[in-house]
């Protein structure tokens, strides 16, 4: 355990009321004016100017491990979600082997307390290996140490829909979620990029919206039939949104996440040929980008997910027909959602917080984190510079993945420190030391 305290000097709250806060055995002691004289003994960090947030929650995070360490581990991957500004993440199943049983996500969610930087929580494969024919061991994972509340085969679709619905059956009995990949399989063979003018002029076979758009509305008709939970993996289309929004309007217990490059790139970026850009959902046309940028300030997007992708450089560093889908995404997700949405001025720090951290948490039903900052919460914070601006260099990352699709730009909002259970894992924008769990 750790029993240092610090006090965080005149940071701005979710960027509104300027505020001192204690922090002292992993919990917030104290939020107040002038909180030096209760804090002797404290670390004193100057955070004037800076925005104090509630540490970010991923939703959805590759972290390789087991059976690809040479795209990332368990460590590097949490490093870099630590140095991004989370504080927890979910560590999709599309491992090798799948996470399909106790013993792989209680493996990893292992890995996860031995380094220390965030809380890892593994995601379940629905079906066994991925196949999308024989239920997982759903109810296993659930009741297991890592006690697993969101399941997913993402990166594949569960497009059959007798084990889609038995999925969402299943999962109610431990208020578990769905979470889908949804892309119509047979709409999307040999596909290359988003359907469109681009493609059609590229001569690239193409995902059509309608593959997305056709499992997200079949989907929320079987969550509405069950009564169960379905959360939508990375929507990329205006389409899917226009679904996703009715659905809501019904009352229909749906959830959706949009990863950072869909909110910044689109297609045209395919015409380089770069496979950096090929990505899955792929990038879409502007009208898209446009419409969810709206949705996540609007609610109809709940959450921000990365997607985080790491893979090693022959992966990615080959033609564009042989080259594999994904994209990095934990250290560049804060700015590049400070780029569009904040700086755009379609969402403020607080909003920033819902969708980055509350929400998220609460889909996943996280305990002790997505909390606010307020005394006697688990003291998960980040401290983020907002008028710093960076060019993304991903020799310089902590993740063994150098996909990143922002490499070269320049963005705004730097991570200066990260408190993880009132540890800083990162100080001064570099990382610090891992949290030391105590007997579990
Ligand atoms: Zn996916």
């Amino acid at each position: 355990m750790n029993h240092a305290s610090y006090l965080i000097r005149s940071a701005s709250l979710l960027g509104t009321t300027t505020a001192d806060v204690l922090v002292r055995d992993g919990v917030i002691a104290a939020v107040g004016e002038n909180l030096g004289e209760s804090a002797e003994g404290a670390t004193v960090i100057d955070a004037a100017g800076l925005v104090a947030l509630p540490g970010m929650v991923d939703l959805h995070t590759h972290l390789r491990e087991p059976g690809r360490e040479d795209a990332e581990t368990v460590e590097t991957g949490t490093r870099a979600a630590a140095l991004g500004g989370f504080t927890a993440v979910h560590a999709m199943a599309n491992s090798s082997p799948v996470a399909d049983t106790a013993g792989v996500v209680e493996q990893v969610y292992q890995l996860g307390r031995e380094s220390g930087w965030v809380d890892v929580r593994p995601v379940g494969a629905v079906t066994v290996g991925l196949a999308g024919e024989q239920l997982a061991e759903l109810g296993a994972m659930a009741d297991s140490r890592a006690r697993v509340r969101v399941f997913s085969d993402d990166g594949i679709c569960v497009s059959d829909p007798v084990m889609m619905r038995r999925a969402l059956e299943y999962v109610k009995a431990f208020d578990g979620v769905i979470a889908q990949h949804a892309q119509e399989p047979r709409l999307t063979a040999g596909a290359q990029m988003n359907e469109g003018r681009v493609s059609a002029v590229l001569g690239l076979a193409g995902w059509p919206a309608v593959a997305e758009e056709s499992i997200i509305a079949r989907d929320v008709l079987l969550a509405q039939h069950v009564g169960s939970r379905l959360h939508v993996c990375h929507v990329s289309t205006a389409g899917s949104v226009e679904i996703i929004r009715w659905a809501k309007e019904r009352g229909i217990n749906v959830t959706a996440e949009v990863t950072p490059h869909h909110l910044l790139l689109t297609e045209e970026l395919v015409r380089s040929w770069n496979p950096v850009y090929k990505v899955n959902p792929p990038l879409r046309a502007d009208a898209d980008v446009h419409a969810l940028r709206a949705a996540l300030a609007d609610g109809t997007i709940d959450i921000v997910g990365t997607d985080h992708a790491p893979h090693p450089r022959e992966a990615k560093e080959c033609e564009w027909a042989s080259a594999a889908m994904g994209m990095t995404g934990l250290e560049t997700a804060l700015s590049v959602v400070q780029e569009t949405m904040i700086e755009s001025g379609l969402m403020t720090w607080a909003d920033f917080a819902r969708v980055t951290s509350t929400a998220p948490a609460a889909i996943g039903r996280l305990s002790g984190q997505g909390r606010p900052l307020e005394v006697g919460e688990p003291a998960n914070i980040v401290l983020v510079d907002p008028a710093a601006r960076w060019n993304v260099d991903p020799s310089a990352m902590a993740t063994k993945g150098r996909n990143s699709p922002f490499a070269g730009m320049e963005l705004p909002g730097r991570v200066v420190a990260t408190f993880f259970h009132g540890h800083p894992t990162v100080l001064g924008g570099k990382l610090n030391s891992p949290y030391v769990h105590g007997a579990i």
